[in-house]
């Protein structure tokens, strides 16, 4: 993959799209991958969101722009691919990340809601990895990311279409880490646990049926992870260090998966 030379930092001269970027652990993305000197286009449904957020970034010096660009929809995303090589000439780096949930018991789901899930967390990474993939499998470099979910490696109660999203990502990320290897284009899924953000409190006061303190009594380390923690890994797996990981999922939850009990 192509780095400046006069740029030691991890993602110097590469360029990155991070889907629903406006805020949580997409923002926490943009932020570290700017501060590793990769240039980044922070994406939002609402171009206001997206702006906002990427003046945030510009203001501590980062190299960042906003794009709006709803996820449900192959033509935006698209658009926000070709966004990203418009402004910075190339495109390194997409994560999958903009994400909903819809708690809620099997037998009481709308066919609408479970279709906003699967469009925004299943189908809108397939549009955004094949959007990214039409640059970079000619190109023959490139990194797509995935944000999967503890919930995409376990089942749990009340969470049907996220369940099933988060665990359909996982097979997307092999097929295409298989489909796109030999053109040097890696893919892989990060499952964060429990994180403190807007959408993890909506979880809570929304129908998830569990407290702060289930969370921190539940995972073996005690607490919540935080968004700066996902983004690192992000960093990582982005970065020439990860040069021979590709079509695998990596959990980032403090041992929640890992641990058996209540
Ligand atoms: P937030 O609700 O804090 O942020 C979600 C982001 O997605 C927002 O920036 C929102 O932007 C954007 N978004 C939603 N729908 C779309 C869309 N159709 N097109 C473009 N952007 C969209 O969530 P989190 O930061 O908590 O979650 C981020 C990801 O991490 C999700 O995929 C989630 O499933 C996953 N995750 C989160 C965990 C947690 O504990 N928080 C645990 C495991 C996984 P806007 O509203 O401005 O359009």
């Amino acid at each position: 993959m192509t780095q400046n030379p006069t740029d030691t930092r991890r993602l110097g001269g590469r360029v990155a799209v991070v889907t629903g970027s406006s805020g949580g652990i997409g923002l926490a993305i943009a932020t570290e991958f700017g501060r590793e000197g990769a240039a980044v286009v922070v994406n939002s449904r609402d171009a206001e969101r997206a702006e906002k957020a990427a003046s945030t970034l510009a203001q501590e010096g980062l190299r960042v722009s906003g794009f709006a660009a709803d996820m449900r929809r192959p033509e935006e995303a698209r658009a926000l691919a070709q966004t990203a090589v418009a402004r910075y000439g190339r495109l390194d780096i997409w994560v999958n990340n903009a994400g909903i949930n819809v708690i809620k018991p099997a037998l009481e789901l709308e066919a609408d809601e479970w279709a906003a899930v699967i469009d925004t967390n299943l189908s809108g990474c397939f549009y955004g990895a094949q959007a990214a993939g039409r640059f970079m499998v000619p190109q023959k470099s490139g990194v797509i990311i995935h944000i999967g979910s503890i919930i995409g490696e376990v089942g749990l109660p009340r969470r049907v279409p996220y369940t099933a999203a988060k665990h359909g990502l996982i097979g997307l990320t092999k097929v295409l880490a298989a489909e796109w290897a030999r053109d040097n284009v890696r893919v892989v899924c990060l499952d964060p646990g429990y994180i403190s953000t807007g959408l993890g409190v909506k979880s809570q006061t929304h129908g998830g049926a569990f407290t702060a303190a289930d969370i921190e009594r539940r995972t073996p380390m005690g607490r919540f992870g935080e968004a700066a923690e996902v983004a690192r890994v992000a960093v990582f797996l982005a970065s020439d260090d990860a040069s021979y990981i590709t079509g695998s999922h990596i959990t980032v939850d403090g041992g929640w998966v890992a641990y058996g009990g209540w």
